[in-house]
C-alpha cells in the first residue's frame, strides 16, 4: 500500500491481495471494502482508491473509490468503470433521483418521471461519442459553421420496461427512431425467448442505443444485441439504471464491444434474479400492475 497525490487531493492506494483473502470475493460480489484498505480510508480521511488485484484473472480487476466512512455497496461509489465495459454515471443529480426511484412509497407517476429523467441524464452521457458533421449556420448578424448529428442514433427498449426510458432520450434527440425487442423467460429454461422484433431499415449506419432499466443476470440484455447484430447493427451501447455485477460481467464476456452506461452498479442478484438492492420489479412500477 502507498499513497500518491492526484489532482490536487489525496489518493491512498489498497492493494486487495493475500493479507485479505476476502477482498476478492467481497469486491467482486458484496462491493464492500476490503479490509486491508480500510486503515488507509481512516488515515487519508478522504477518497481511497483500491486496486482490486485478482491474480491469474487479468480481465477482471478494476479500480473502485471509497470515501471515509463509506463501506457499502457499489451503488455508493464514484468509481467509473467499476467493473470492465461498464460506465456508472455518479452525477450528484443521478444519485439524487436513483435513492428517490428505489424508494417504495415513490408513487407510479413519479416513479414513471424519474425513470425518464434518469434516461436522459444516462443519454447526455452515453452519446459524447457521436459522429458530428459539418454545417453552415445563419444567425441573424452572419453566416458561421455549426455541426449537427451524422446520423440520428436508433433507440430499442427491450419491452416492456425498456419503454419508460424512450421518451426521455428523445427530448434530447427529437430525430431518434425507436425500434422495439419483446422477449420473455420461459419458465423451464429460464432462457430468453424473442416474441417480437422490429427495428427502423439502416440499422447498420446508425448508432444503437439499448434500453432496459434493470440489467440483472445479463440474459435478454446479450440475447437483444445479438438479435440486433444480426439485423446488421454494428455500433451498440446498452443503457440501464440499475445493473447487477452478474449482469455487467455476462454482457461483456457474450459483447466486449457493447459499453453498458448505468446510473447505479448494486451488489447482487438474489436466488429469484432480482436485483440487490435496486428497485423491485421496474416493469410493475412502471405501469403500476401490481
Ligand atoms: N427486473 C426487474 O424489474 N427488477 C429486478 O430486480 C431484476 C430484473
Amino acid at each position: 500500500m502507498g499513497s500518491a497525490e492526484a489532482g490536487g487531493s489525496a489518493l491512498g492506494f489498497g492493494v486487495a491481495g493475500e493479507d485479505d483473502r476476502q477482498a476478492r470475493r467481497v469486491l467482486r460480489e458484496l462491493g464492500r471494502m476490503p479490509a486491508a484498505a480500510a486503515p488507509l480510508v481512516q488515515e487519508v480521511r478522504e477518497r481511497v482508491l483500491v486496486l482490486a488485484l485478482t491474480p491469474g484473472e487479468t480481465e477482471d480487476h478494476g479500480l473502485i473509490f471509497f470515501h471515509a466512512g463509506e463501506d457499502t455497496s457499489f451503488s455508493t461509489m464514484t468509481t467509473t468503470p467499476a467493473l470492465p465495459g461498464c460506465t456508472v454515471v455518479a452525477h450528484p443529480l443521478v444519485r439524487h433521483k436513483m435513492a428517490l426511484l428505489r424508494d417504495r412509497a415513490t408513487p407510479t407517476k413519479l416513479f414513471q418521471e424519474l425513470v425518464s429523467e434518469l434516461a436522459t441524464l444516462l443519454a447526455y452521457e452515453a452519446t459524447q461519442q457521436l459522429p458530428l458533421a459539418p454545417i453552415t449556420v445563419t444567425t441573424p448578424l452572419e453566416t458561421t459553421r455549426g455541426e449537427r448529428l451524422a446520423t440520428p442514433p436508433i433507440l430499442v427498449p427491450i419491452l416492456r420496461a425498456g419503454l419508460g426510458m424512450v421518451d426521455g432520450i428523445r427530448a434530447l434527440i427529437p430525430d431518434a427512431r425507436v425500434g422495439h425487442i419483446g422477449l420473455y423467460r420461459d419458465h423451464d429454461s429460464l432462457a430468453p425467448v424473442e416474441y417480437y422484433f422490429k427495428v427502423p431499415p439502416g440499422i447498420a449506419s446508425h448508432d444503437v442505443f439499448l434500453l432496459d432499466p434493470m440489467l440483472a443476470t445479463g440474459g435478454s440484455a446479450a440475447n437483444a444485441v445479438t438479435a440486433l447484430k444480426r439485423s446488421g447493427a454494428t455500433r451498440l451501447t446498452f443503457l440501464c439504471l440499475v445493473a447487477a455485477p452478474e449482469g455487467v460481467r455476462r454482457l461483456h464476456a457474450e459483447h466486449p464491444d457493447v459499453p453498458i452506461f448505468t446510473a447505479a452498479l448494486d451488489r447482487e442478484l438474489n436466488a429469484h434474479g432480482y436485483i440487490l438492492p435496486g428497485l423491485g420489479d421496474a416493469g410493475d412500477r412502471l405501469f403500476g400492475t401490481k
